[in-house]
Formats: C-alpha cells, structure tokens, sequence
C-alpha cells in the first residue's frame, strides 16, 4: 500500500484527470458542439477520434524533446479538436468554442475528495503545488476553485515552463519553486508516462492515480486521492 514516506515534503499533483475534471465529460461537449454545426455524430466516436489525435500530438511533442509554449498548445487543441469534429461545416468555429468552454470554471469539477485531501495534507506540514501540462487557460479555471487556493506561486504550467511533462526540466522547474531536492518531492498524477514515469526519472518519488486499475504492474498506486492520507 502506498503512503507517503517520511521524507517527502512537498507534493505536486496534476491537474486534469487528478483534481479537475470536465464536467460534462469532453466527449459530450465535443458532440454537442458538432450537432450544433450540423454534425450527428456520437460521444463514443467522438472518444475515439480524440484519443487517436491526442496520441499523435503526445508523439509530435516528443520529437520536439517536449518543448513547448502558448503557440504550440493552441495548434494541439486545434489539431485535436478539428480531427475530432471532421466533417462539421466550421471547423474553425468549434475550435474556438471548445477552446473557450474549457477556460471557464463552470465546465469543471473538483475530484470529490480533493479539498479535504489537501487541507489534511497541509495540516500535516507538507507544501502543496501544482503541475500541469496545459495553458494559461488553466488560471482562469483556478481562479473558479476557492479549494486550489493552497497552491499558491506553486503552480507550474508547461506553456510557461517551455518544457512539459514528462520533460526532465520540468520537474526541475518545479522542485525549484518549492526549494526541494528530487528525493524529497512526490508527484501525484493519473498519467503513466507524464506524471509517474516522468517523476521517477527526474529523481522523484511518485504515486499513480489509477482508479480503474488499469496498471497493476505499477507499485506505487492509489484509487482515490483520499487514500493519501492512509
Ligand atoms: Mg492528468
């Protein structure tokens, strides 16, 4: 059972998938966007052309050595939103809906036990921060959530940093912030290779949000946040 060990005194969570989530899940927003530009297309399949552009970019950026700024995300999340939705007569038109949609806190929920996991693990001494491959839209989706307030200057987001997870430089930026050696910071994320791998390589210790279970070969995992305060 993982817990946290004695010498960690930072954590650093993601954001999408560990505390903040779409709500209405992407997919059906994705759908409902593209009936409204004459579309009829299911979430299902909208699902499945989304990961299928998501991969791509996730290779793109590794041949880039996971560079990354403002520019580039915007072409990602135009990329992905327009293979997704191909065959809509705007595309454009879509982008710009779904880019804007997920800037605005009201399309976002909290994991359910997030605040009280983070007012626990603050009680207990430990700085809390945040690290996210994603833009800036992610303060303004911040600025919505009174419970990600603990963060702090302790946010770091790729388009800033220049790097993104699960670029080495990346954690580095973020362990600086904190003023932590590796060995003492723990990364919390629902992402293999982003989150958990990329930590343990940059000399982190790290834990796997895994609620479906999905790698049992993971050593280091949980289900619930909740379970971090075990
Ligand atoms: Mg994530």
């Amino acid at each position: 059972m993982p817990r946290i060990s004695q010498s960690v005194r930072a954590v650093y969570f993601d954001a999408v998938g560990t505390l903040l989530f779409p709500e209405p899940p992407a997919p059906v927003i994705y759908a409902q966007i593209a009936h409204q530009h004459g579309l009829p297309i299911s979430a299902e399949e909208v699902r499945s052309r989304f990961w299928a552009a998501y991969q791509e970019e996730e290779r793109a950026d590794h041949s880039l050595q996971w560079r990354t700024n403002e520019d580039r995300e915007q072409q990602r999340w135009h990329r992905i939103i327009t293979r997704s939705l191909a065959g809509v007569a705007d595309p454009e038109a879509c982008y710009r809906e779904l880019f804007e949609h997920f800037a605005r806190p009201d399309s976002w929920r909290l994991a359910t036990d997030a605040q009280d996991t983070l007012t626990q693990l603050q009680n207990r001494g430990l700085v809390l921060g945040l690290a996210s491959n994603y833009d800036h839209r992610l303060w303004k989706v911040l600025a919505g959530f009174p419970a990600l307030a603990c963060f702090h200057n302790r946010v770091v987001i790729s388009a800033d940093v220049g790097i993104r997870k699960p670029g080495r430089e990346f954690f580095e930026e973020a362990a600086q912030r904190v003023h932590c050696p590796a060995s003492e910071l723990l990364f919390v994320g629902d992402d293999r290779a982003n989150d958990y791998e990329g930590a343990l390589q940059a000399g982190w210790q790290a834990i796997l949000l895994d609620p479906q279970g999905r790698h049992p070969d993971v050593r280091s995992r949980i289900k619930r946040l909740a379970e971090l305060l075990e």
